[in-house]
């Protein structure tokens, strides 16, 4: 199996519940939800025009719409050639499960990494039992795809970007049925507004849930 990226870089996380933790991002190209504020439209489209060799792509993208194919064994071969130090691995994108990211996983986890999946929750979650999951809900976006239920369950983290009461009253209307109990749940400020963030703490608050505010935004990294 072969996956399409568009960029490969160590960091640290800066959003949700591993906020700080240094990590390794692995951002896959492709994406149909079509959110309008999406800060990474870059990898909407696999453009085979945009296609790249690999070493194109081992850094951050700057917004560049270029990918290139890359097997698990050639991720972890990249992520030593570059001398990556962090355990942890964030699959995002994008929308990283519109791909089966069941191979990926199971062969970063087996040479030592701890795998985590960034997803709006719109395809089947297709990754090891272990794999922390994080949706991250995109309701009734261009796209019109729904959110799944089994996405919802799947989730170790459900970490929801709120600007207004809609939006929580939203995410209300969509974890009905589903057991947040053991769930970590989060509430993330759109692009760093202070009503939205004045909302998300009190509802935070409210819910003994965890505000997420993208400190890699206020800190100026990627
Ligand atoms: S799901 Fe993510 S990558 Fe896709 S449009 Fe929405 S914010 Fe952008």
């Amino acid at each position: 199996m072969k996956y399409p990226v568009n960029e490969i870089f160590e960091t640290v996380q800066g959003e949700g519940h591993f906020t700080g933790y240094p990590v390794i991002f692995i951002r896959l190209q492709g994406c149909d939800v079509g959110c309008a504020w999406c800060d990474t439209k870059q990898t909407w489209i696999v453009d085979p025009d945009m296609q790249v060799q690999q070493d194109t792509v081992n850094k951050p993208c700057n917004d560049k719409p270029h990918w290139a194919y890359f097997t698990a064994n050639e991720f972890i071969k990249t992520i030593q050639e570059n001398k990556f130090i962090a355990k942890h691995i964030v699959i995002s994108g994008g929308e990283p499960c519109l791909y089966d990211l069941m191979s990926l996983t199971s062969e970063l986890e087996a040479s030592g990494y701890f795998c985590q999946i960034e997803t709006s929750g719109t395809s089947v979650v297709k990754a090891t039992n272990s794999t922390w999951v994080t949706v991250s809900p995109k309701i009734e976006m261009k796209g019109k795809l729904p959110v799944l239920q089994s996405a919802l369950i799947r989730a170790n983290e459900i970490k929801h970007v709120v600007a207004m009461e809609k939006h929580v009253e939203e995410l209300d209307i969509l974890i009905e049925g589903v057991d947040i109990t053991n769930k970590v749940m989060c509430l993330q400020p759109i692009s760093q507004q202070k009503r939205a963030t004045e909302l998300a703490i009190k509802v935070c608050i409210e819910r003994n849930w965890k505000l997420s505010v993208q400190m890699h935004k206020y800190i100026f990294i990627d």
